[in-house]
């Protein structure tokens, strides 16, 4: 069986080799460096050797020419199998030492058998000539050969140059992106250093949106800002078009290099410069968030350790991006809070100023008391004394006083527990349907008395089928009683006017209850305050009529609880009408 040794460093190529040898029936034999490959020969010498150039120890030139200067190998054909020294003067120096052919790693592995099933022909017909030796003095050898690994070293130290290039612009974006900013700014950022690391010459980013399924540039380098507008308007791709190739490679989630952009029909000639290109899907977790993509004005600028290094930067890029996003959406969450901090805390401030504004209220309500109440207790004290002491032909005169005091502090009493009553939401209207005309002739009846005691006329004028209104009888009656009784008691000539009537207001049909007298007006300023509790106007400090100020207070709450209205038209030394506004009961729609 022919038997091939195949010496290379690299064991899965070796393993690969093997393989395929043996598939193709050959025995083989291996070994991973010169020197072993050499002990190897000489114990049991292979029909053909296969070498690889660089390996420790002793390399495949060093190997080729001690093979050749061995009187029992230098008939084996000596084959190069190179992935580094590929280079036509490596060649050169290789054929130079005897070997009969040079391949360059990788070739296809049928290609491989047939040129050493050849070459084995050519030894077996005897057709092998043995090749033109350069049989040089080891001073010419080792130039030649110093020459080659120097030149293969220089090529290294290149590829190393750029290899800790990429490395160093990888950490340093990553290093940076950890840092959380803005979204904008991560991806600005590592555009930037990734240009200025990498010598391409453009960079962009596309930003994939969910809902529309669009990709939309968001950020590019080395534009003018005009330019990037122009590309902004021009350059929308959707997710997987193959125009532009963005929406390709954000579908397929795979790099994609363009060795030559005018090659490739799916390329948008924007910039006739650009020559190369490398797309790489941004994504996170599973979740697209775009696409970046580097041009260079060379073609073929890209190869697959760029796309490798750029998809690491990707990821860290996307990772960036997420925790930017969380940032942000934290951010927003805490202004959210923060204002719903600030609304409640404006609401606890009106509740407070509210309540400070209730409790100055109640102190002026008991100082207001306080005086008030102590006014008729005065009068009435001083009276009763007079009783006691005072002329007997005045009695009655005191007795008129005594009584009106009374019923002052009486009214003001009842009136203070309405209020009370008000405040504390003990007073509930009981609602049901009421006839306004009904109730005001009752009230007329009730106070006929007292106008014809003032020489004030008093009428009635009741609306024609007026609707009945939804109302507790009783807190009404108190509301018109009162709007009655100042009418009475705040003017001197003329007369009161009661009337019902319906009016539509807001769109809605109210019925409505008026009190008008032909008395002294009220103020503009005491129309302001008139519904104040405690308030006395000029019409009431002026009058002796008895009075707490309360009255019109507790006729607004009551009428609030009937969801109805007062309104007040007033000229002064004309008179005023006071209208309580009410809803009808609702009709039945049959
Ligand atoms: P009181 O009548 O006990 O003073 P009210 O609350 O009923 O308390 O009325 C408040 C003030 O409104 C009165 O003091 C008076 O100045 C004024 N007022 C009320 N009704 C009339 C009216 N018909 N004409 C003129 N002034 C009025």
């Amino acid at each position: 069986m022919t038997k091939i040794l195949v010496v290379d460093d690299d064991t899965q190529g070796l393993y690969m080799l093997r393989t395929l040898l043996e598939g193709h029936g050959y025995e083989v034999e291996t070994a991973v460096n010169g020197q072993i490959a050499l002990e190897k020969a000489r114990t049991a010498p292979p029909n053909i050797i296969v070498s690889d150039i660089l390996m420790p120890v002793m390399d495949g030139f060093n190997l080729c020419r001690t093979w050749m200067l061995d009187k029992e190998l230098q008939t084996t054909p000596f084959v190069i199998y190179t992935a580094t020294y590929t280079d036509a003067k490596d060649e050169e120096l290789a054929l130079s030492l005897g070997a009969v052919r040079f391949i360059r790693k990788p070739s296809e592995p049928d290609e491989l058998v047939t040129i050493i099933e050849g070459v084995l022909q050519e030894t077996t017909d005897d057709h092998r000539e043995i090749a033109e030796i350069a049989n040089d003095e080891e001073p010419v050898f080792l130039k030649k050969y110093n020459e080659r690994l120097i030149h293969k070293l220089e090529d290294k130290v290149v590829q190393v140059k750029h290899a800790n290039q990429r490395l160093k612009a990888l950490n340093w974006v990553s290093t940076n992106l950890a840092a959380i900013k803005p979204m904008r700014q991560i991806i600005a950022h590592a555009l930037h250093i990734i240009i200025e690391a990498m010598e391409y010459s453009y960079a962009n980013y596309f930003a994939f949106e969910e809902q529309s399924q669009l990709f939309r540039l968001i950020d590019a380098v080395a534009y003018t800002e005009e330019e990037f507008k122009e590309l902004q308007r021009q350059l929308v791709f959707k997710l997987g078009e193959a125009r532009g190739l963005v929406g390709l490679v954000g579908r397929d989630r795979q790099p994609l290099i363009v060795a030559e952009t005018s090659a490739d029909s799916r390329w948008i000639a924007a910039d006739e410069s650009l020559h190369s290109a490398l797309f790489v899907p941004v994504m996170h977790e599973g979740e697209l968030f775009g696409v970046l993509s580097f041009f260079s004005t060379e073609p073929n600028a890209f190869s697959e350790g760029h796309a490798r290094d750029m998809m690491t930067l990707a990821n860290n890029l996307a990772i960036a991006i997420e925790n930017a996003r969380l940032y942000e959406a934290e951010q927003k969450y805490a202004e959210q809070l923060e204002a719903e901090v600030a609304a409640r805390t404006a609401e606890l401030q009106v509740a407070l100023e509210q309540s400070q504004a209730a409790d100055k209220m109640k102190s002026r309500f008991v100082s207001n008391m306080n005086h008030e109440l102590r006014t008729p207790l005065t009068v009435i004290k001083l009276y009763l004394g007079l009783l006691d002491h005072g002329r007997p032909d005045n009695w009655e005169r005191y007795i008129a006083t005594l009584t009106r005091e009374t019923e002052r502090l009486q009214l003001m009493v009842e009136e203070v527990l309405d209020i009370s009553r008000l405040d504390l939401g003990r007073t509930t209207a009981h609602l049901e349907p009421v006839d306004l005309n009904f109730l005001i002739g009752d009230l007329i009846m009730d106070r006929a008395e007292l106008a014809t005691a003032k020489s004030l006329t008093l009428d009635f004028e009741p609306a024609a089928n007026l609707p009945y209104v939804l109302a507790d009888k009783q807190l009404l009656f108190q509301v018109l009683t009162n709007f009655l009784a100042n009418a009475i008691n705040y003017t001197n000539k003329g007369g009161i006017t009661m009337c019902t009537a319906t009016a539509v207001a807001n769109d809605q049909l109210w019925v409505t209850a008026s009190v008008a007298d032909t008395g002294p007006g009220i103020s503009d300023l005491d129309k302001i305050h008139l519904f104040d509790r405690f308030y006395r106007g000029d019409a009431g400090q002026n009058s002796s009529a008895p009075g707490t100020g309360l009255g019109l207070s507790i006729s607004r709450e009551i009428i609030n609880l009937h969801n109805g209205q007062i309104s007040l038209e007033s000229t002064l030394n004309e008179g005023s009408t006071f209208t309580i506004w009410l809803h009808p009961v609702p009709t039945s729609v049959d």
